[in-house]
């Protein structure tokens, strides 16, 4: 054996071995076990080991093998073409003072956010830490994580969408634990906060069309089209959409999926007030998990929300597309097609019973001098 080959093979299995390490970490998986696993098991969305969409799903829609070079490629070339914003607007919205009666959303940027109804304090998705599971990788976008865990109060509710790391961070999660009361989540995800120390009965878990109440506030689960993966498994833990109804008000959340007949029969249950909806991170290649800017008018038209917020954008370039590319191609759709956008910065207070609303176009107060002045800094 070649003095090279040999080094080659030395540096594999040292690779190898810290690779086999760290996904020990329990960050990456856990088991469901006893009545976890009977309720995943009785669960008619599981089928042979697996969670299905309602409709069928391929992750991937590539004709050969270059385009996923090509995107690969795009995304480095395009590293230098803004893919990632110089900085991200930010208000300060400082949530230990918030009057407790105030039914009021805040958003962390991406998919994060702090809701609170009836004085109840929900936390939903929170990447305050990291997106990912090695923290080098995916870094947010400048000043997108300008608050981090100790910006938190104490939170009735902790709500997981689903299990991707730009959803469910183990480091948030562990940092916020003394103050969550109780956790929302979905079909086999509760066994990830068993592992993370919390105790069986703070934790909610549901299957699609289950519904929690905590007095005057409903929680109904509802489909959603996408799937779930963190580390070698993928769907064995339950992805979900869901509708809030409070005070004769409802909000539709619902972020990385794709569009589903389904939607078409939502509006005919509920007449939402707000509905949140995935906005970025979208591939020609995955468009049957993701939503593409030009099909949200359509899922807008069919459930018919009073009020849309873009989500999933502004703190991290999972894609190949420019940061602010949905913002703009969706607040022309809205002038085109009649819908009310609302886009408050990352910490700005959105409140459900305001009159009017008034935020600008966020993505607009970047200017060319920041692109000027941040390529002056790399470059020196
Ligand atoms: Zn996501």
């Amino acid at each position: 054996m070649s003095w090279v080959l040999y080094r080659i093979l030395v540096i594999a299995w040292i690779l190898a071995l810290i690779f086999i390490i760290y996904i020990q970490h329990p960050l990456f998986w856990a088991s469901p076990k006893w009545k976890r696993l009977e309720l995943i098991k009785k669960s008619k969305h599981f089928v042979n080991g697996q969670f299905k969409n309602l409709s069928k799903t391929p992750l991937m829609t590539y004709s050969k093998i270059s385009p996923r070079w090509n995107s690969w490629l795009n995304l480095i070339k395009k590293a230098k073409e803004w893919v990632r914003p110089p900085r991200i607007p930010s208000i300060k919205t400082d949530l230990f003072s918030l009057d407790r009666t105030i039914d009021c959303l805040v958003w962390f940027g991406h998919s994060s956010y702090f809701m609170q109804l009836w004085g109840k304090r929900f936390l939903i998705d929170p990447t305050l830490v990291t997106g990912s599971p090695v923290p080098f990788i995916n870094k947010p976008f400048p000043c997108a994580d300008v608050y981090k865990t100790p910006d938190i109060p104490a939170i009735d509710y902790l709500i997981i969408t689903h299990d991707h790391y730009d959803h469910l961070d183990y480091f948030t999660v562990k940092a916020l634990r003394n103050r969550i009361w109780k956790v929302i989540c979905w079909l086999w995800v509760g066994a990830h906060f068993e592992r993370w120390g919390f105790i069986q009965k703070d934790i909610i878990e549901m299957d699609w069309e289950d519904q929690f109440v905590d007095n005057w506030i409903t929680i109904t689960s509802l489909p959603a089209r996408h799937f779930s993966w963190r580390l070698f498994s993928p769907n064995n833990t339950l992805w979900s959409s869901f509708m809030v109804e409070w005070d004769k008000k409802c909000i539709y959340i619902a972020w990385d999926w794709w569009y589903d007949t389904f939607y078409r029969d939502i509006w005919k249950k509920w007449k939402i007030d707000f509905a949140i909806l995935e906005n970025g991170q979208y591939s020609k290649n995955w468009r049957y998990i993701h939503t593409l800017p030009e099909q949200l008018p359509q899922t807008i038209k069919e459930l018919w929300a009073k009020y849309v917020i873009p989500a999933h954008n502004s703190k991290y370039a999972l894609s190949t597309h420019l940061w602010n590319e949905p913002l703009e191609i969706l607040s022309k759709e809205a002038k085109e097609n009649w819908f009310n956008l609302l886009t408050p910065k990352i910490w700005e207070l959105l409140d459900f019973n305001a009159k009017k609303y008034s935020f600008t176009n966020r993505w607009e107060d970047v200017k060319d001098s920041d692109y000027l002045f941040m390529n002056f800094v790399k470059k020196w």
